[in-house]
């Protein structure tokens, strides 16, 4: 049997990232058996329907690299994939139920539901619920004659169909990542399956889809673990042959034992989205991985590690790899907590791994929506140097300096401060020897660069203490960044003559 799995999302918002981890392993897990990824839109709670939310999903899953084989947008031999066009499906499921004595119509109102609730509670019933035993007092086609019932049909009164949950029962079922699961009939209540406006719940809506549909394995979020007894009585109830559950592990925050929330990005600083969103209704602004400069490829590995390993120390895995490694047996049972650091890490890896070429565009790109325009050529060589310090594309702007001509220490005044606190007066003799041995350097290679100021260095007696932050900040204005000789190489003989001996005559005044 070739494995079909889904991913179902509710388009209530964007996707968090625990939901995007959610489509990955079912993903990984449908390409590894040479399975169907389908894509399922849950949209039957209509209160909850959020505008754009769809198209968010639809991007999420494609900058991740994550096409369905089956779904809204490409179609598929179960069409149509959206809920809410399936509509009329449902009632039929819910009222062969009905006609097998599986479930029941009620007609309760609000009121008398909250009577029901109220007169349980006064008698310590701590969690009140229709269930097996009260039903027998409610309104329902259960207590009611076949005459009554059918009346209140024909004259549309309101009602839903609820399922009707065996009294004595034990439910279990086997989870590929949990183990048994065994919760007795008592702790589940008479759950609608079809609700007074036409729609089917969750819980109906879910169970037939995934028969129709073909689902041989449901894997999802640890927060539907409640639902699965439940939806195991479903499938009882219809005599279908249910699919395999993994329930996966919760993404917890940074800090402490909770589930990963949006607060928790807001608070620590990262985002917990793909993509930036913003609310439709509130206009509510929320940052997304991919705008922030993440690579897609670095956030689908982090995510993948995130409740899984592949039982070695291999932390760098491409989609394919992945694929190859990925097993659901593996997947943890404890919640895996949300790293922010380690997802930089995951960056600066892949962004090391990129090539000198396309890094130096998107340098070149970047420094011209800054006004600052220079060779495709000269931004590479900037690039292979700046990439082993960056986690971002954009910090590479850091090494502006190293494609603009001109001294860094112009109208730079951190780098003035940084320079006055530094300055030695001994160091100006030193970088009067340099810049007239410089003149004899040949090839001016950041090996040559390198021979040149040791010998001066040797024979001024200073330390290179002394001079080389000196160095560092008549050349590039900052005291972080690639090797200085390697700098010096890059900008060549003329301009980082030309930036000492400015810096020589801003430092002059100071003797
Ligand atoms: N629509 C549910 C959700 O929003 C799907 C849960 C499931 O996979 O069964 O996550």
């Amino acid at each position: 049997m070739s494995v079909r799995v889904r991913f179902a999302p509710s388009p209530t918002g964007p996707l968090h990232l625990g939901g995007v981890r959610t489509a990955l392993y079912n993903y990984l897990f449908a390409r590894k058996h040479g399975g169907q990824f389908l894509l399922r839109i849950e949209d039957t709670d209509q209160g909850r329907f959020v505008p754009g939310a769809e198209d968010y999903i639809r991007e999420a899953l494609a900058w991740c690299g994550m096409v369905p084989d089956e779904g809204p947008w490409n179609g598929g031999p179960h069409a149509p994939y959206r809920q809410s066009e399936r509509k009329d499906l449902y009632r039929t499921y819910a009222e062969q139920l009905v006609a097998n004595e599986k479930a029941y119509y009620a007609f309760d109102t609000p009121e008398e539901l909250d009577a029901m609730r109220d007169r349980l509670k006064a008698a310590g019933v701590a969690a009140p619920a229709y269930n097996a035993v009260t039903r027998e007092h409610m309104r329902n086609s259960l207590t009611l004659s076949a005459t009554e019932t059918k009346e209140r049909l024909d004259r549309g009164d309101d009602h839903v169909i609820r399922l009707k949950v065996p009294r004595n029962a034990e439910v279990r079922f086997e989870d590929i990542i949990r183990g048994w699961v065994v919760v007795h009939s008592t702790n589940i209540d008479d759950k609608v399956l079809f609700k007074g406006d036409g729609m089917p719940t969750y819980h109906l809506a879910n169970i037939v889809d995934d028969h129709l549909m073909g689902i041989t394995h449901v894997v999802r979020g640890e927060e539907w673990l409640p639902s699965a007894p439940l939806h195991v009585l479903l499938y009882e109830a219809f005599g279908w042959e249910r699919p395999a559950f993994a329930h996966l592990p919760l993404i917890l925050k940074p800090d402490g034992n909770g589930k990963l929330s949006k607060r928790d990005g807001d608070r620590l600083g990262f985002p917990v989205f793909p993509l930036d969103w913003t609310d439709p209704v509130t206009g509510e602004r929320s940052s997304g991985y991919r705008e922030r400069g993440y690579y897609p490829e670095a956030f689908v590995n982090m995510l993948a590690l995130l409740g899984w390993n592949p039982g070695t120390e291999q932390e760098i895995m491409s989609m394919e790899e992945l694929t190859g490694l990925f097993d659901l047996a593996r997947v943890h049972k404890g919640g895996a907590k949300f790293d922010p650091e380690k997802t930089k890490w995951f960056n600066q890896q892949y962004l090391r791994m990129r090539p000198n070429e396309e890094l130096g565009e998107h340098f070149k790109a970047s420094l011209a929506k800054i006004g600052v325009e220079c060779t495709v050529e000269m931004a590479t060589a900037a690039a292979a140097l700046l990439k082993e310090r960056a986690t971002f594309p954009d910090d590479m702007l850091e090494g502006i300096y190293l494609v603009k001509s001109g001294s860094p220490l112009k109208d730079n005044a951190e780098a003035l401060a940084e320079l006055r606190k530094r300055w030695k007066p001994e160091a100006a003799a030193f970088f009067s020897s340099f810049l007239q041995a410089m003149d004899d350097t040949s090839d001016f290679s950041a090996h040559d660069v390198e021979t040149c100021f040791q010998s001066v260095l040797a024979a001024s007696g200073l330390k290179i203490g002394q001079v080389m932050p000196v160095y560092r900040l008549f050349v590039a204005g900052r005291m972080q960044g690639p090797g200085m000789f390697e700098v010096s190489a890059l900008l060549g003989k003329t301009e980082v003559g030309a930036r000492l001996r400015t810096g020589l005559e801003i430092s002059a005044e100071w003797v």
